[in-house]
Parts: structure tokens; sequence; C-alpha cells
């Protein structure tokens, strides 16, 4: 079988990429160092191939269902997360009174790329816990922490975030959810909520849902939403789990692909009163879901760089094995067939995925450096932080997600009929990914949030810092050797960016608010080829700095990342003109098209 995860590939960036070595010069790091850190990789490593590769097909294969009122699993995810438990990854990022290894947010995301790879429906329950004590851990009060957050921390009970209603997915704004007052200071829950993953099993002593809901009689429209904690039973003075708390489960959905996460339909208040305590205060409950939103959508998009990743070492791994055809040039028929891998075209294939997973998993990991610069790095670079971090997420959510998918289709393209069969993983890989452009916001708001919000925010600095970062590395890499193409290449695609940019940004007033946005996926488009064209200058920098000193294994992986660099700046960023000047053109064609002409 081949490996889940290319060990060698995640210490390149983040050890050569990324500075995460020096982070141990922090504060809140002090007590870590380069070894920690690998130590760290390794139980990850051997914890998600031991617990959770090992069940990943079936789980897929043996959906929860529900036998007497109960959500049923397979008992290797039980094992799975105890051992995860044990591993003290539930705690790894929060303090250390807490029990935990203040890991950096870097590390924290590498260690769950492990899992993600692994097992993409099992590692769904320790994450949402772990997103779960994370909005806890800012906006609860102390007695909530104790009461609510610390079991999370602990592993002890698991977590999911109750968001959608049946009527409102997209649009929040829209839920109906309601939170009646109690003269005791707490609140009754009534409402359904749908999609919520992990809200039923029997993994752990409690499930603590955070739940959006509006305060009755409070203000319409967002104002009125807010957030509460609402466990499934309730909890007794000495903290233990008690009574039901009437959160009644109303169905499973049955879904294409991470089938082992389950998924429910979940009845507030139901039969009884569902009690739930306000976090923070009255109507601040989509505000504070947003400020989780980057953490979250960093979290998604390196899920989806995981699939694309393991679905990519799948179909290397089969390309090296399987014998077919030879070369064009070869007219002997009594010569061995030679391993696909050598066609060109099988190339172009395993080329294509290489360059779409690794340059994701640059920007993931790249982002997730700047999630640790804003909470421990210098605090004059923190407000531009903020803001390049801001204009990246939608970009780090929506490009893997759609990049990896089609990764995974070549994958499968690559594996010809073996790779559309249950023997191998990538059909399951393509299914499971095909979550993430619909999830944690759908690709379309994604491109709104994108063209709409992150690039005129603070008149437009979070775009200012990224280029000008961009430049930055563009002048450090001059001179590289084999960088000229990905350089000239990343050049005429940053001025494509900020002609077609400046063009529609100025229009915007005109045009009004729906023609504005109607091409706004092509500003994901254009900018997310962007941003992963500099993930791939840097790579390619950091392996021509280390090329020549490299021998063996190491020399053929930095050809290798040179290669692959090249790749996306021959075959992918010229993509980027078409789309930089529909947005310039502002063209109307799907805002004219008629509902009725359909
Ligand atoms: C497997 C799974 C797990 C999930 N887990 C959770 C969970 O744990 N907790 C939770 O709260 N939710 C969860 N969700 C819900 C998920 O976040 C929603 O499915 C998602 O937000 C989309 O909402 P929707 O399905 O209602 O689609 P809709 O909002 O109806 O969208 C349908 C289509 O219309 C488009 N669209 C909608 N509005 C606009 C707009 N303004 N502009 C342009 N296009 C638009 C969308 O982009 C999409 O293409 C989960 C969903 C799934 C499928």
């Amino acid at each position: 079988m081949a490996p889940f995860l290319s060990k060698r590939d995640l210490r390149f960036q983040l050890f050569e990429v990324l500075d995460t070595a020096a982070l141990p010069q922090r504060p809140r790091f002090a007590d870590h160092s380069r070894e920690v850190y690998e130590d760290v990789l390794n139980l990850a490593y051997n914890v998600a191939d031991k617990y959770f590769a090992s069940h990943a097909r079936e789980s897929d294969l043996n959906e929860p269902h529900v036998v007497d009122g109960k959500v049923q699993l397979l008992p290797a995810v039980g094992d799975a997360m105890r051992a995860f438990r044990e591993a003290g990854f539930f705690s790894a990022h929060h303090d250390e009174e807490l029990g935990g290894l203040q890991l950096p947010w870097v590390m924290t995301q590498a260690v769950q790329a492990h899992f993600q790879a692994a097992n993409v429906g099992s590692s769904g329950y320790p994450f949402l816990t772990i997103g779960n004590a994370n909005l806890q851990r800012v906006f609860a009060s102390p007695e909530q922490q104790a009461k609510y957050m610390l079991p999370l921390v602990e592993g002890r009970w698991f977590g999911t975030m109750a968001l959608s209603e049946p009527h409102a997915g997209s649009g929040l704004a829209d839920i109906t959810t309601t939170a009646t007052p109690k003269d005791d200071g707490t609140y009754s829950i009534s409402g359904s909520k749908m999609w919520i993953s992990g809200g039923e099993h029997e993994l752990a002593g409690n499930i603590v849902h955070l739940v959006l809901a509006r305060i009755k009689g409070g203000a319409a429209g967002v104002k009125g939403i807010s957030l509460f904690l609402v466990p499934r039973y309730r909890i007794n003075d000495d903290g233990t789990p008690g009574e039901s708390n009437n959160v009644v489960l109303a169905g499973l959905n049955h879904k294409m692909g991470y089938r082992g996460t389950t998924n429910t339909l979940l009845n507030f208040g139901e039969g009884g009163e569902s009690v739930g305590e306000l976090v923070g205060e009255a109507g601040q409950g989509l505000r504070q879901m947003f400020h989780m939103m980057n953490e979250a959508r960093i979290g998604v998009g390196m899920g989806a760089v995981m699939l694309g990743y393991a679905g990519y070492l799948a179909s290397l791994d089969y390309a090296r094995e399987r014998a077919q055809g030879r070369a064009a040039s070869n007219k002997d028929p009594l010569s061995p067939a030679i391993a696909i891998i050598g066609h060109a075209d099988v190339k172009r294939l395993l080329l294509r995925q290489k360059a779409f997973v690794e340059g994701g998993m640059a920007l993931g990991l790249y982002a997730s450096s700047l999630v640790d610069d804003l909470q421990t790095g210098p605090e004059e670079d923190r407000a531009d932080t903020s803001l390049l971090l801001d204009l990246l997420t939608p970009i780090v959510k929506s490009w893997p997600s759609k990049y990896s998918q089609e990764a995974l289709s070549d994958a499968i393209q690559v594996m010809g009929g073996a790779g559309y069969t249950r023997d191998y993983p990538v059909e399951m890989y393509y299914r499971d990914n095909r979550l993430n452009p619909i999830h944690e916001g759908t690709e379309g708001i994604q491109g709104n949030d994108l063209l709409g919000r992150k690039l005129t925010q603070a008149g437009g600095r979070g775009l200012e810092v990224l280029m000008s970062r961009i430049e930055a590395d563009l002048q450090a890499a001059e001179g590289l050797d084999g960088l000229d193409e990905i350089r000239a290449a990343l050049k005429t695609a940053l001025e494509q960016n900020q002609s077609a940019l400046k063009v529609i940004l100025g229009k915007a007033v005109d045009l009004g608010p729906d023609l504005f946005l109607a091409n706004a996926n092509s500003a994901l488009e254009m900018l997310g080829h962007t941003v992963v064209g500099w993930m791939w200058l840097r790579q390619a920098a950091a392996a021509a700095r280390a090329l020549p000193e490299a021998k063996g294994d190491d020399a053929n992986f930095y050809h290798g990342k040179l290669q692959a660099a090249r790749f996306f700046a021959i075959y992918e960023l010229p993509r980027i003109e078409f789309h930089a000047q529909l947005l310039a053109s502002a063209d109307a064609t799907t805002h004219e098209m008629q509902e009725t002409w359909f």
C-alpha cells in the first residue's frame, strides 16, 4: 500500500520553506525545539497509521446506522478516538495549564494533516471537538469553560457546530431556531438543525453542541442571532453528565463520502426542554462564528489537500508498478512493456497532481503560520498579518477543495480501470473530497467574500500586503538556478491581477452589487492560481538553494520540486489571463441569463 502522506515533503514545507524551527524563539514556544516537533510528527504518523488508516475503507463501506435509537459506529472508531486522546492531540494547541503542549497552529495543522489523509471520516470527530473548544476558549466565560470546554480539551466529551438548518445553509441570517430566556439566566432552545456532523453517537460521555439561535423578542436579521452551549446530557453539579437534554436525533443523512462521520438532523426541544447557555453577549453569534472561520476554513482547505495528496501518492505508486505499452519510438513488439510512469501523458497527470497538492499544502501551512504570527509574532506586524490572513482565507478554503478534486480525477485517470474500482482508495478520496467545496461556505460564497469584502477591506490593505510579500520573494529568488520561468510567469500574473482588479473594483459602484459579483468566481480563480504560483516560487527557491549540496534521494526530491514549479508556471499560470479579462470586462452573460430561458 502507498503511504498516505509524504513525511519528506511535510518536513520540507515546515522546516525548509517555512521557518517553523525558529518558533521556539517566541516565549510561548520556548520549551519546544526541532526535535520536539519531529517527535510530535512521528507520533502523529504512527497513531494515524495504526488506528485511523487501518479502518478507513471499512468505515466507508459501513455507514453509521441507528439500532434501538442509538447510532452504531465500527468499534475501530472508538479505538482510534482513544489513541488520539492518549497521544494528547485533543489538547495539543492549548496552554500547559490545561494539559496542552502549546503547539503552534502550523504544527497543529501538520498533526491534523496525518489524520485527514489517513481517514477523513474518523478525523471529523476530534476536529469538530477541537474547533468547538477553541471557540469556547475565546468567547465562553471561565465558568462555562470549566463546565463545557475542559472535558473537550481532555477528549472525554465531543463537540459539534450546529449552524445550518433545513431551509438555511449559505444564508445563515435566515435561521429560525429560537432561544427563550428562562428565569435562571439559561435559555430554552427549540428548532431543527440540519447536516450536523458528529451530532449523535456513543463515542464520548457527552456531546456539547454550539448552536446558533435567535433570542425570542430580539432584533431581526443577523443582529438577533446568538450562540449557545447546548449539551446532549444536562450537566450535574459535580460536572458529570445527567439527564437527557432533549436534543433528539430526527435522522441520519446518507452521504457520498466522509461516510465515517455521522451526519444528523437534530431537533432541539422535542418532547421536553433543551436547556442552553448563552456564549458571550446576545446578538454576537455570527460574529463569534466568523471569528473562528479563518482557522476552520484553513482546516477544510488542509483536509482537501490531504485527500488529494493521498490520491497522488496512491496513483504514483501504481504508475511505477503497472506495465503497459512501449515508448512511441520503440517498434519491437517483443520488448517488455514499460511502467506507465514512462509515458509523457502519465507524467503530465502526475505532475498536475503534484503541482496542485504540494502547492495546496504549501498554502495551507503558510496560512497556518500566519495564525501563529497573529497570536505570537511581532506586535507591529499583526494588523497587516490579520488583513492578509483575512484576504487569503477564502482562497485557502476553496482553491484546494476545487483543485484536489481535479487532482483526484487525474489520479483515477492514471490508474485506468483500476482507479475506478473499490480495490484502490482513490475513488473513495474522490467522493470524500467532493464535500469540501460545499461545507464551511460553498465555493460561490467564498467568491463573493473575496471580491465583495476581502479585497476592499481596510481600503484594500490586505491586497497591498499580499503583493508586497510576493514582490519580496520574487526579488529574493533573483539569480537562483532554474527559476526563470516561474519568476517570469508569476510577474505576468501579478500584472494581470493588478490591472483586472483595478478595473473591476473601480467599476463596482456603477455596476451595482449584482453585476459586480456576477464573476466573483473568476476573482477566486485568478487570485487563487496567483497565490499558489507564489507558493511554488517559495518552494522552488528553497529547492534551488538546497540542491547544490544534495545527493541521492534528496537531490531527486529537489529536482522534483523545481520541475513541478516549472509545470505550474507553464501549464497553469497562463490560465489566469482568461479570468482577468472576464473580470475586467464585467461580462454580463450569467447576470443577464433569464430563469425562463433555461
Ligand atoms: C456532509 C456535510 C456535513 C456538514 N456539516 C455541518 C456541520 O457540522 N454543521 C453545520 O452547521 N453545517 C454543516 N453542513 C452544512 C453546510 O455548511 C451547508 O451544506 C452549506 O453551508 C451549504 O448550504 P446548503 O446545503 O443549504 O446549500 P445552499 O445554501 O442552498 O446552496 C446551494 C447552492 O446555491 C449557491 N448559493 C447560495 N446562496 C448564494 C449566494 N448568495 N450567492 C451565490 N451562490 C449562492 C451555493 O453556492 C450552492 O452552490 C454540512 C453539510 C454537509 C453536506
